[in-house]
């Protein structure tokens, strides 16, 4: 085998819309059908099977945090990997380790602080939710056990089992009830309801410092203070799901950074192997550290010497390319030269994660509309479109975007 092999000669050349046709007759249907194929990416654009090329400020989900085929990260994960790619969590491996110790530092986690890898932001989930689960319990899990959890309105967690449970879209868990019990789902961003909700028989309260899914939906000043106090004092952990928040989406590392608490879990996914899929469960403290022990717990790709690589590729690149800074300015101008949009009624966001409302439920027509001007962008509602682009987008790029906008929605609603 030729040891310069790309995987493009692996498979046959397709148009766009063959490959479609491939593609429904063979993958599952949870999808819907694909908006394009993707063949390429550098840096913010791809390009399609058809050769058509595209801004892309969706960024796979606020994934892609340095943009496409980053040349160090690329060289790091392809370095790891022809060197040890896979060990097992029999073993550990220097990449995993450094990157633990990086996030602890980065977040500024106190002593006694651990970490737990993972593949994907639903599992990190996962493991919050069986670290909620040992709150207050007796070694063997018998007797203490705090039986509820509360979550938000309009959350979302993940789509397996228990982070469905956390989830609150009736549609996503309606068909696959019975989900793992004891999830109450309170009023978002109301600081009495959570008040009352809240007793010694609550394990946790799950909370996501900006909605994403729901529409890019930001908590209330002071609710995440409120929620910190009203947590501490019945004993119940406070989890903070920034899968989609952290690692610079909001010009910090964590959205919760400045707001002047400290929770005692967070799970972090999205942005974090820039584009390689590998999650993170932080525990704060030496006590929730030490909720889940040896054999509780496990996974047999979690933190493998190439994720975890991939992860200290993307953090370093993050700080020795000042992308922190890019993203506040970048964001900053985004959100202002929307909020000056014929039809925009609402801009919401930080940094590089921006919801915007418009004045009609035309929102998937202008992702469709979008695609064939060039750009691509999300519609979490009828009326919202979300950017999560990566955090190395221009204000140049941005302006594209920009002008292109007030044609892209008037070709979206004359289609209606
Ligand atoms: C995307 C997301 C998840 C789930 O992550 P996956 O990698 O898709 O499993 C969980 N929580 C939040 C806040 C997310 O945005």
């Amino acid at each position: 085998m030729a040891a310069e092999a790309t995987a493009t000669t692996l498979v046959s050349h397709s148009t766009g819309a063959e490959w479609l046709k491939r593609y429904s007759t063979s993958l599952m249907g949870v999808f819907g059908t694909p908006q394009r194929v993707l063949v390429r990416g550098a840096g913010c654009l791809v390009w399609d099977a058809d050769g058509k090329e595209y801004l892309d400020l969706l960024g796979g989900i606020a994934v892609n945090a340095l943009g496409h085929a980053h040349p160090f990260v690329t060289s790091v994960i392809s370095s790891q990997l022809a060197t040890l790619g896979h060990v097992s969590n029999f073993f550990t491996s220097p990449t995993q380790i450094a990157l633990a110790e990086k996030l602890l530092a980065l977040t500024h986690a106190p002593a006694g602080s651990k970490v737990f890898f993972t593949n994907s932001g639903t599992e990190a989930v996962e493991a919050a939710f069986k670290l909620a689960r040992r709150n207050g319990a007796s070694p063997d899990g018998t007797t203490g056990k705090r039986t509820k959890i509360i979550a938000l309105e309009g959350a979302f967690h993940g789509r397996t089992m228990g982070a469905l449970a956390l989830t609150a879209k009736e549609a996503y868990r309606a068909p696959f009830e019975p989900l793992p019990g004891g999830v109450v789902h309170i009023p978002f961003g109301d600081v009495a309801a959570l008040e009352a909700a809240i007793d010694e028989t609550v394990a946790a309260v799950f909370l996501e410092p900006i909605q994403g899914e729901a529409g890019v939906r930001p908590l209330p000043p002071g609710y995440l203070k409120a929620a910190r106090e009203a947590t501490t004092k019945a004993g119940a952990l406070l989890i903070m799901d920034e899968v989609q928040t952290g690692i610079g989406r909001t010009g910090k590392w964590l959205a919760t950074e400045d707001a002047g608490i400290v929770p005692d879990a967070i799970t972090l996914a999205k942005g974090l192997g820039g584009g390689f899929p590998i999650g993170a469960l932080l525990t704060f403290g030496e006590q929730t550290s030490s909720l889940l022990s040896a054999g509780q717990h496990g996974t047999t790709f979690g933190g493998n010497p190439v994720a975890t690589a991939a992860a200290l590729a993307t953090l370093h690149a993050i700080e020795s390319q000042r992308v922190l800074e890019n993203v506040a300015a970048v964001g900053e101008y985004l959100r202002t030269g929307l909020a000056a949009v014929d039809g925009v009624t609402e801009v919401r966001g930080e940094g590089l994660l921006i919801g915007f409302d418009l004045d009609a439920e035309v929102a998937p027509a202008v992702v469709t509309a979008g695609l064939n001007a060039g750009f691509i962008v999300n519609s979490p509602g009828p009326r919202t479109i979300r950017l999560a682009p990566p955090l190395v987008l221009t204000n140049d790029q941005a302006g594209t975007f920009l002008a292109a906008l007030p044609a892209i929605l008037q070709t979206a609603k004359d289609a209606q």
